[in-house]
């Protein structure tokens, strides 16, 4: 049997985390703030931007949202992302993601400043996170750490297998992993004897995309395991990219799904906002 490692718990704790310093912060005259951009009428997308904002509202940050036609020319979501980089108490953006096909993620991406760039997603702040000199995590694979963190996990040199290589997550993950001097496999959907590979791990991310695509036989005994994957199962059920009741009876940890990772994402979004407000408040008193 398991431990089941919670985010729900643990995001709870980030957050009254995340408020109490706010709060420290407004007595300074600073007021955190987040604007969030969403283009389109995509369902996930506006549920996702609906937990954002209601997670600024609980944290006690101002939450601006840009809902922008479908038809947004990529000019004018660029004009909107300049304006917004030179608006002073707006301390972090986030255009969420997918755009619609004519809009180029990229160039939207570079656009936003880095110093306000909460989802860590502009190429310099990926490049710190290379080196390790990060203002802002990635917020799901610093949420993942959060959650090894809690749960008094070591990493330092166990064996850690990532499966999945996207900018988003699987790479920024191994690169988290490494920091703690964790020897680091990354696999992807070229990777060849897979389930040999992960079943060598101490410690195994699965962020694939595939519900329930990690069986029990791709999981050494007593493996801590942490699944990323948000999918839908054959019933329509939320579900995981690994298999829970095969492989939690091998685990000795294990995040579930709902209620692991998920919301360790926001959570670290608002860590990451009240970085870039205390960064505002630091320069407002130097200055
Ligand atoms: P992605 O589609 O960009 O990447 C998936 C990765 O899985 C790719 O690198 C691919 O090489 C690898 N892959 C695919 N098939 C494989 C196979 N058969 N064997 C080995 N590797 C294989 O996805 P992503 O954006 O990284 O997201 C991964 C999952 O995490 C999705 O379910 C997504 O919904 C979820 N996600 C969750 C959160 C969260 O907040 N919890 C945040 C982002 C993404």
């Amino acid at each position: 049997m398991a431990v089941i490692i919670s985010g729900k718990e643990v995001s709870a704790k980030v957050r009254a985390e995340v408020k109490a310093e706010c709060e420290q912060l407004k007595e300074k005259g600073v007021t955190p703030g987040l604007a969030v951009i969403i283009v389109g009428n995509d369902p996930a997308s506006r549920v996702y931007v609906n937990n954002k904002k209601k997670a600024c509202a609980e944290v006690g940050f101002v939450s601006e949202e840009y809902a922008l036609p479908e038809e947004t020319s990529q000019e004018e979501l660029l004009q909107l992302i300049d304006q917004l980089n030179h608006k002073p108490e707006i301390d972090g953006i986030l255009c969420q993601l997918p755009l619609p096909k004519h809009l180029d993620e990229k160039a939207v991406i570079n656009a936003i400043a880095p110093e306000k760039d909460v989802d860590a997603f502009h190429p310099s702040n990926v490049g710190k996170i290379m080196i390790g000199d990060y203002r802002f995590l990635p917020c799901t694979p610093a949420g993942v750490m959060e959650l090894i963190h809690h749960a008094g996990i070591d990493v330092s040199g166990k064996n850690c297998v990532v499966i999945g290589r996207s900018n988003i997550v699987g790479k920024p993950m191994a690169m988290l992993l490494l920091h703690e001097n964790g020897t680091v496999t990354i696999c992807h959907s070229r990777t060849k004897n897979l389930k040999e590979v992960c079943a060598n791990a101490d410690i195994l991310v699965a962020a694939v995309g595939k519900p329930k695509f990690v069986k029990a036989d791709m999981v050494k005994d007593g493996a801590v395991v942490l699944d990323v994957g948000i999918n839908r199962d054959e019933n329509g059920k939320l579900c995981g990219d690994v298999d829970f009741k095969e492989v939690e009876p091998k685990a000795s940890y294990i995040t579930p799904v709902p209620g692991g990772v998920g919301p360790m994402t926001i959570a670290m979004l608002m860590k990451n906002t009240l970085t870039a407000a205390i960064e505002r408040g630091a320069s407002l008193s130097a200055n």
